[in-house]
């Protein structure tokens, strides 16, 4: 997988903060400020790329949307991390990052993490940010 678009980011990272399964659909649309038939038309194209499956209705990460979403969490912790050894670091970049973290390909993913130390935690301490 050559990286995500920022939509489908913002999917998963939805569908994981929604508990990653069981995610009934109006629940989704809800938290990402669309109507119904916009999510559904996004949760369809997430399920052709084998991110998320429909469970009788209720939406539910697959094994490759789980490893997409660690993926993209290794992405941007460790651009974080370097960052910061350049001096740069705080909400601005951490709000900057996430701007392109997830366009970042996976074997370039796995590159960076190795630079910056296989960092378990941003330099804020967090697992998540
Ligand atoms: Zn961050």
């Amino acid at each position: 997988m050559f990286g995500l678009s920022d939509k489908e980011a913002s999917y998963i990272k939805t569908i994981e903060k929604l508990g990653g399964s069981n995610v009934r659909l109006r629940d989704l649309a809800k938290e990402m400020g669309v109507s119904t038939p916009s999510a559904l038309e996004e949760v369809r194209h997430l399920m052709a790329k084998g991110l998320v499956f429909n469970n009788h209705g209720q939406i539910e990460l697959t094994s490759k949307g789980k490893n997409a979403l660690e993926t993209l969490r290794r992405a941007h912790i460790a651009l974080e991390t370097i960052f910061a050894k350049q001096g740069l670091t705080g909400e601005e970049a951490c709000g900057e990052i996430h701007t392109f973290d997830y366009a970042v390909p996976e074997h370039l993913v796995q590159k960076l993490y190795e630079a910056a130390g296989r960092p378990m935690l941003c330099p804020k301490g967090k697992a998540e940010c």
